[in-house]
């Protein structure tokens, strides 16, 4: 069973002051009491650098929130793989709910952007989860299958991808997926994942899941099958509430 990975996704949130507080806060208790787990910290792309910076010498590892399919060229304000690898990250987000919704993202483009991420050496995180109306007409496993099936990059980067499974639904709002629901998708993520590339490929693949993880129930939730970790969204926003889902790795 692979080590657990804990993402912290700070989305459009945090100023130098405020991300380079929260990253000294955690690399100083990381560098004191090594995690039981893998951590990484996904700050918006202008603080990549001061944060890179602040989590030096530490083993929190530091990723970016997307990037785009080409590695250089006329895309004013996109932001390139090799240019996140240059900043020191080793992991990107890619096909984020909200960068599909906002910005149209579509499966063959969140593919596109997850192997420039691999070609770059990055490590792409990809997204994929149903909405609410998806899962209430009984489509969730089928829409989370054509995502995998679509989004997947199809070379391999400094590693294996990492897949997040993150219910719309439950993203922001509160609301988590029940123990079952989770184990349900990630079984079916972990078979499909077998079936594309291979058994033992397929089971180096770390499926995360996202959506309202709390201190509060990131145990329950971290011990689930094929529950190999966390993509979190606001509570990576407060140290003790992101070491102490770290801390909740069984
Ligand atoms: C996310 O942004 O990926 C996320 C899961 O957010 P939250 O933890 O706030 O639901």
């Amino acid at each position: 069973m692979p080590r657990k990975l804990i993402a912290g996704n700070w989305k459009m949130n945090g100023l130098r002051g405020t991300g380079g507080e929260l990253a000294r806060d955690l690399a100083a208790r990381a560098r004191s009491a090594a995690p039981g787990c893998d951590l990484l910290v996904c700050p918006p792309a202008p603080l990549l650098i001061p944060v890179g910076e602040a989590l030096a010498g530490s083993p929190v590892q530091l990723g970016a929130q997307d990037c785009h399919a080409e590695p250089s060229g006329a895309h004013t304000g996109d932001i390139a793989a090799p240019m996140l690898a240059d900043a020191g990250c080793s992991h990107v987000i890619v096909g984020h709910s909200e960068r599909r919704s906002d910005h149209g993202e579509s499966d063959a483009e969140v593919r596109a952007k997850a192997a420039a991420a691999a070609a770059a050496g990055l490590v792409p995180i990809v997204c994929v989860g149903e909405t609410e109306a998806e899962r209430t007409a009984g489509r969730a496993l089928a829409v989370i299958e054509s995502q995998v099936r679509g989004s997947l990059p199809q070379g391999s980067g400094a590693g294996p991808p990492v897949v997040a499974y993150e219910p719309v639904w439950a993203i922001g709002t509160g609301k988590t997926a029940t123990a079952g629901d989770i184990a349900e998708a990630h079984g079916h993520i972990r078979d499909l994942l077998r079936e594309i590339l291979g058994r033992a490929a397929g089971d180096s693949v770390r499926i995360l899941y996202g959506g309202s993880v709390k201190p509060d129930n990131a145990a329950e939730i971290l011990a689930v099958d094929d529950v190999d970790g966390a993509l979190v969204g606001g509570a990576s926003l407060k140290a003790d509430d992101f070491w102490a889902i770290g801390a909740s790795c069984p």
